[in-house]
């Protein structure tokens, strides 16, 4: 570059920042415009250097108007400006990289940027590498597919999940977008998808991010001046996994800087995967285009596991433990506990805390009281007792009696409804269920449910009190 040239193109540049200066606002000025520099001026065209592919899309996306006003005032209607990006900054034994575009027609959308007229070899993001061995992919080895159960509730997550990590960015689900409420597993298996593919392809670079994490990590890139190596890093990435999208929310910057990853790494096969608390047509504060790339691949939900799968869950986790625990131990978190696995998480480890440090025995009165002690918060909609004291009621009988071995004809009517309603609006197993009642037997209960039935059938007045209580129950499921 001769001085000349570069004289002309900085005079130029200054007036057309005089020009800009009043249209952006400071913030905008010093984190974009202040970092481009003039290159050369070549009658109309002012070529300009922007540190990277994405800040040049970042200008083209933004700043278009007020830089075409600019070089059209400085330069004359034919002014144009080209852009020349550093795509690798190089160091001591070798020059920087660049490709240059003229402005206006933005990154091709269909793969990599061509060069125009400068290098022919293209090397994105080769700056600075990371290396796959050394970087800190944030992950918990202890999710893994293997201690991943598998139910109707999960399961095409989780196929699609192993499809993932075993071609990342090679199948359609690209993105693949997960989502489920709370405690509905996950993270557990967008992290056992990153696990996977760390030991299956250990030259791939994987990254789990949660939200928090990446809107703390770019609003202090933006302060201090640190975006190009924000950026850098993530678009170096070949599996990016971002926990609970949601929380980009409203925060109209760090949608703006996601959009532009998103891009680049979907562009060059990479593989993204998100999860959310909802779908993503029901996610508020995002930019309509934003929503539109996260349904390019596959959307797939999680439901709240179903009682096989939270029993599946609990002896798998108590067998990695070594620890032993009974059926009717098992069941009985599964059926007690449905709220979240989260809960189910803290449970089972206060269990395991008795079984090995108390030396206790794992039964169901262990069991009774942990759960009670752990997990205060932890309500059935319609549980045993609240069954047991509605029906107590509505028959205006003792519950204890009910509850216990009275065989008078007055309580017995009762304490079969109260078994009936057990059967119907809980996951109780029979057995469990007879457990309540003084410890009957399944086969007990099983004859309680047939003379329920039965009474109906012939006693109105008994129909009708069955109806009314199951309204009770009901409405208690919807409230
Ligand atoms: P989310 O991210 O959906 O809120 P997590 O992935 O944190 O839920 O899951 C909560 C807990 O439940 C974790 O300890 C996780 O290991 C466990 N968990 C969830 N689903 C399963 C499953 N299908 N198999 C085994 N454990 C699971
Ligand atoms: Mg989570």
């Amino acid at each position: 570059m001769n001085s000349v040239a570069s004289v002309d193109s900085t005079t130029i540049w200054n007036d057309c920042l005089a020009i800009i200066k009043p249209e952006v606002d400071e913030h905008s000025f010093e984190t974009w415009v202040k970092r481009i520099i003039p290159l050369r001026a070549d009658g109309e065209v002012l070529t300009i250097q922007v540190p990277s592919q994405f800040f040049y899309e970042w200008l083209e996306e933004h700043y278009v108007p007020v830089l075409k006003k600019a070089v059209h005032h400085v330069l004359g209607k034919g002014g144009r400006l080209e852009y020349s990006v550093v795509v690798d900054s190089g160091n001591k034994q070798s020059p920087p990289v660049m490709v240059n575009y003229p402005n206006g027609n933005g990154p091709n959308r269909n793969g990599s940027v061509q060069p125009v007229n400068g290098s022919d070899v293209y090397s994105p993001f080769s700056f600075r590498a990371l290396n796959p061995q050394t970087v800190n992919s944030r992950l918990n080895p202890n999710y893994t597919f293997d201690n991943f159960i598998e139910g109707d509730c999960n399961r095409l997550a989780r196929s699609a999940g192993l499809a993932v990590s075993k071609k990342p960015g090679v199948t359609s689900f690209n993105p693949l977008m997960l989502y489920g409420g709370v405690g509905v597993g996950k993270t557990h298996l967008v992290q056992a998808i990153g696990n996977e593919i760390k030991k299956s392809l250990p030259h791939k670079i994987v990254l789990y991010v949660d939200q928090n994490d990446f809107t703390s990590q770019f609003l202090n890139a933006l302060q201090n001046n640190k975006m190009q190596d924000f950026q850098n890093f993530y678009l170096q990435v070949d599996l990016l996994i971002l926990d609970d999208v949601q929380f980009l929310a409203g925060r109209e910057k760090t949608q703006e800087i996601f959009f532009h990853i998103f891009n680049q790494l979907h562009q060059s096969g990479k593989q993204i995967i998100m999860t959310s608390d909802c779908p993503p047509r029901d996610m508020k504060g995002f930019q309509e285009r934003l929503l539109s790339r996260f349904k390019w691949g596959l959307t797939a939900d999680l439901q709240e596991p179903d009682f096989e799968t939270k029993l599946a869950i609990i002896n798998k986790k108590m067998q990695s433990d070594g620890i032993d625990i009974p059926k009717e131990v098992a069941e009985y978190l599964a059926y007690s506990v449905d709220t979240n696995l989260r809960d189910m998480e803290g449970v089972l480890n206060s269990l395991l805390f008795h079984a090995t440090l108390l030396k206790k025995e794992i039964d169901l009165e262990l069991a009774k009281e942990v759960l009670k002690n752990i997990v205060k918060e932890i309500q059935t909609d319609v549980s045993v007792d609240f069954i047991q004291k509605t029906v107590a009621d509505y028959f205006k009988v003792e519950l204890e009696a009910m509850k216990g071995k009275v065989k008078k004809r007055e309580i017995v009517i009762p304490r079969q409804t109260a078994m009936y309603f057990c059967k119907r609006f809980t996951q109780l197993t029979l057995a469990l269920i007879g457990d309540n009642f003084g410890g009957r037997d399944h086969s007990t209960v099983i004859h309680a449910l047939e003379s329920v039935e039965d009474m109906m059938k012939t006693d109105a007045n008994f129909k009708n009190s069955i109806e009314e209580l199951t309204k009770k129950f009901k409405s208690r499921i919807s409230a």
